[in-house]
């Protein structure tokens, strides 16, 4: 296999698909070379396979909206591939979706849902719907007009679809709600449910604690740990707000959180009280994190503008897909921090991990470092099968022990001859090997 020519290829058949585009390349570059000691790779065609989705399903969503307009928009799942366990992945509802964005996390999930070590192959789904600025009323008609197609096309065995941006825990009940009833069926086809129905424990808090828990590990690789150090964290959602948590439950001062309108800077850190503020502003009122700036008088940096350039120990990109550019990486280097671990799907662009790989940063890329998420969202389904609920201690447990072993693995994988361990090129090989071997055992097709 030769990656540059076989993301030309994709390239030239998938015109438009920039994400995509730009996330194979970054798996192929990684594997290339132990792609290449497998000939029966090759000789089957393994590599497109591999990186084209096995289906893309599209549909168009109408709904009315509390004007009485009728609306539509756009409605797909990406099943990327199966081999490992039943599809599994996210729905995003925001209006950057399009399908490029959704074949580039839907090839991510793959490798990163292979990494857990758990039974789930990967998926991802998603509208150019946003949550943002409508009623509930709205939200709830819009998720039933979406799952009115979807079912069609998920199952407990089959694709069991959990939340991402714009998917919280209200829009992930909705769509659970509606699916029972166009089907009869009570199952666990969706997962990050209500603690009411079928959800798991920690499942909220995975995603971030997960991260933390892997920066633990990749800190202590060089004798360092969190406690005192200053963090930068972007976005105020899921993953930020419980990567703020455990930051703070392990010593650490959060100075920063943001939406896409801009960040706040609150010097003295973010404490559990102003995290409580943040958690009922985004999750309750439903509101702009600049209302936070208003409360506890910090700087606020509007039109859009990111953490990135105030100074600190450790980064948590948690908020979208290349959300750092290479001017960012520059200015975390030369500000002194030592870690970058991504909460979100790829924030960091090539030319950024360029910088943090040149300067020998801890680096973790978000398929290894967020893999929590999807991690207790399996866990969430072993629980729906048997029936039974885990307790919040038995549960973290478990993620405590898959994140350490992500880490170890991408140890095992990407530890280059001078001792670095280049995380990117670890979680590419793991994840990658695992998919490969069952797919070459299970036959061309
Ligand atoms: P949420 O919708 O809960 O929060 C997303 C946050 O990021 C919001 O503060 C949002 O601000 C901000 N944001 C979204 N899009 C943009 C943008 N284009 N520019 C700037 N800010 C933006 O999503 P999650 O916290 O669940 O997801 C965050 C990231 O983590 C995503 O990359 C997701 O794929 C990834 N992830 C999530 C997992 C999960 O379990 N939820 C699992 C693994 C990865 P605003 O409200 O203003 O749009």
């Amino acid at each position: 296999m030769n990656a540059k020519q076989v993301v030309e290829d994709l390239n030239r058949r998938f015109p438009g698909e920039p994400a995509y585009i730009q996330a194979v390349s970054q798996v192929l570059g990684s594997i290339e070379e132990t792609y290449n000691e497998y000939p029966a790779f090759e000789a089957t065609n393994l590599v497109e396979r591999l990186c084209i989705p096995d289906r893309v399903i599209s549909f168009r969503v109408t709904w009315t909206d509390d004007a009485g307009r009728v609306r539509t928009n756009f409605g797909y799942r990406v099943q990327h591939n199966n081999v490992l366990g039943p599809y599994k992945g996210g729905i995003r509802f925001h209006e950057s979706v399009n399908l490029g964005i959704l074949k580039f996390l839907a090839f991510e999930q793959t490798f990163k849902n292979s990494l857990t070590t758990l039974p789930m192959g990967g998926a991802k789904g998603g509208s150019d719907f946003s949550p943002r600025g409508k009623s509930s009323a709205e939200v709830m008609r819009f998720c039933q007009a979406f799952m009115s197609e979807l079912y069609r096309h998920i199952g407990p065995d089959e694709d069991v679809p959990a939340g991402d941006i714009g998917v919280g825990g209200r829009e992930v009940a909705y769509m659970f709600g509606w699916y029972k009833r166009l089907t009869h069926q009570w199952g666990g086809v969706l997962t990050g449910k209500g603690l009411e129905f079928g959800g798991s424990l920690i499942r909220p808090e995975a995603t971030g604690y997960g991260n933390v828990y892997f920066l633990q590990n990749m800190l202590a690789t060089r004798g360092e740990d969190l406690a005192g150090k200053t963090v930068l964290v972007s976005g105020a959602g899921n993953v930020a707000q419980y990567t703020i948590e455990k930051c703070i439950e392990l010593g650490a001062k959060v100075v920063t959180c943001s939406d896409s309108d801009g960040y706040i800077y609150d010097p003295d850190g973010i404490d559990r009280e102003k995290l409580n503020f943040i958690m009922r502003l985004k999750n309750e009122e439903r509101g702009r994190i600049s209302e936070y700036a208003e409360e506890y008088g910090v700087k606020y940096v509007g039109g859009g503008a990111k953490p990135w350039f105030e100074k600190a120990d450790i980064a948590l990109p948690s908020a979208t897909q290349n959300e750092i550019n290479e001017e960012a990486a520059k200015a975390l280097v030369k500000n002194g921090v030592i870690a970058v671990s991504e909460g979100a799907n790829m924030p960091s662009t090539p030319e950024a991990i360029k910088v943090f790989q040149a300067a020998k940063l801890l680096y973790s890329p978000g398929k290894a470092a967020n893999a929590g998420g999807v991690a207790v969202s399996g866990l969430e389904m072993s629980q729906n099968s048997e029936r039974l609920s885990w307790t919040r201690e038995e549960v973290d447990a478990r993620l405590h022990g898959i994140m350490n072993n992500i880490h170890e693995n991408c140890v095992n994988h990407g530890t280059e001859a001078d001792g670095y361990i280049n995380y990117v090129k670890g979680a590419n090989i793991a994840g990658f090997l695992k998919v490969a071997k069952a797919m070459m055992a299970q036959g061309i097709y």
